[in-house]
């Protein structure tokens, strides 16, 4: 890896993806399996549904016996037995007979269709009314008619699931049909987060003369948190070297899977990330033609990869969107790593400096589209106006001005739920 070298967004995304492995697998059970990544294949041991039912509270019955079956012209059919929900019947529907069924309960021999209530002289579901001798049915059904056959949805045998799949409410629902009660996922990453500077003091402390509050840990804590990874809090190092190694030398004792640092990565005199980071691992030291955000750090520490982020906060904010949460989602088994992407219609002039810019602006959808709007000072320590963001707009390197009116694309750092 070379050191001081300006970099593309996508070259230095690229070196980063490279340098992470999806995590091995754990069992996890299924209660706990929400939002994780399936690590191996998932085949159904059983068929879903397991056995043919109904789908309708009715009467079994013969298709065939129902032919001449009209709303004028019902036909009627000696009720044999009931058949609830959870139980197996033990007759055999033959001609002219009829089993009472309820919605979900297993078919009866002989039966191939069920007829709804709503279709017979039965009332609707009156469960304190006993089993009629006959019932009249006053329309024909087909073979198959409000029955759901055996491996309707899923087959026994079949892999449902591949590696890689996410599991969503839907798919934890799946799981559980199948009996899948300890789940194969990728390892939740464990991200040991550091921040640095001797300007900073604990949140709860009262200001002090030229000290600010450390805001970095927390807003990268939540962002670890947010992609369901765990973030390893290592505190904060002052400017000294033995202090940053100290605090790494905790996470490598945790065993973390990436470290994230913050500040101490630019050209001040004091940035001793960067010289820990040189001595002890294997680091290239890179300026990212990005805006906000130019100085990032990747490598490893003592073999485990390592992320220094800028330390102003919307620089470490955005470097965080475009670096370290893709590699963080590599980690976890996603093969979707990128934020969701629209092209808007930029509605004011915008300039840059040729950098790749991140813009914060608010995206709207419009009657043919989506619109965006920039959300004010975009210095790299104003975190108001992330604040106010639900996207960043991307102006592409080489471009130092867009009219209003310009297509550009928009990462969607949240995608708020229609508002009626
Ligand atoms: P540096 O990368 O050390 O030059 O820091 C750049 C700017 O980010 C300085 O204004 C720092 O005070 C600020 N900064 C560094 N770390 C943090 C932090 N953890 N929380 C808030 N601001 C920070
Ligand atoms: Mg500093």
């Amino acid at each position: 890896m070379s050191t001081q070298e300006d970099l593309t967004v996508e070259q230095a995304l690229s070196m980063v993806l490279a340098g992470v492995e999806p995590l091995p697998s754990e069992d996890v059970p299924l209660a706990d399996a929400l939002g994780r990544v399936l690590a191996a294949p998932i085949v159904a041991r059983d068929s879903l549904p397991p056995f043919a039912n109904s789908s309708m509270d009715g009467y079994a019955v013969r298709a065939e016996d129902t032919e001449e079956a009209a709303n004028n012209k019902p036909v009627s059919f000696n009720v044999l037995t009931d058949i609830a929900a959870g139980t197996v019947a033990d007759v055999v529907v033959t001609q002219g007979t009829a089993a009472r069924i309820m919605t979900g309960a297993a078919m009866p021999q002989g039966a191939d269709a069920v007829v709804p209530v709503e279709d017979t002289n039965e009332p609707w579901r009156d469960s304190a009314r006993r089993l009629p001798e006959t019932v009249l049915i006053h329309r024909s059904v087909q073979p198959g008619d409000y029955v759901r056959p055996i491996g309707e949805d899923i087959e026994a045998g079949h892999q449902v699931l591949d590696t890689g799949h996410v599991l969503r409410p839907q798919e934890i629902g799946v799981l559980a049909a199948l009996g899948v009660s300890i789940v194969p996922v990728h390892r939740r990453p464990r991200v040991g987060l550091l921040a640095t500077g001797d300007e900073l003091i604990a949140v709860e402390q009262p200001l002090q003369p030229g000290k600010i509050r450390n805001s970095n840990s927390y807003a990268q804590a939540a962002q670890i948190m947010t992609l369901g990874a765990e973030p390893i809090s290592l505190g904060v190092a002052g400017d000294r070297e033995s202090d940053v190694r100290h605090k790494l030398a905790l996470g490598l004792e945790q065993e973390v899977d990436l470290f994230v640092s913050s500040a101490g990565v630019s050209v001040g005199a004091y940035d001793v990330v960067k010289a820990v980071l040189e001595k002890e691992g294997n680091i290239g030291f890179w300026r990212v033609r990005m805006r906000p955000g130019k100085p990032l750090a990747f490598g490893d520490y003592h073999g485990v990869p390592y992320l220094g982020l800028p330390g102003n906060p919307v620089s470490a904010m955005v470097s965080f969107e475009r670096f370290v949460r893709p590699a963080i989602r590599k980690m976890a088994g996603f093969s979707g790593l990128d934020r969701p992407e629209v092209s808007v219609v930029l509605k004011e002039e915008i300039t840059s400096d040729g950098r790749e810019t991140y813009v914060r602006a608010v995206v709207r959808r419009t009657a043919d589209g989506y619109e965006a709007v920039s959300t004010g000072s975009q210095g790299s320590n104003i975190l108001t106006s992330l604040v106010k963001a639900n996207a960043l707009v991307i102006i592409p390197k080489g471009v130092r001005q867009v009219e209003a009116g310009t297509v550009l694309r928009a990462l969607m750092i949240d995608w708020p739920e229609t508002v009626f």
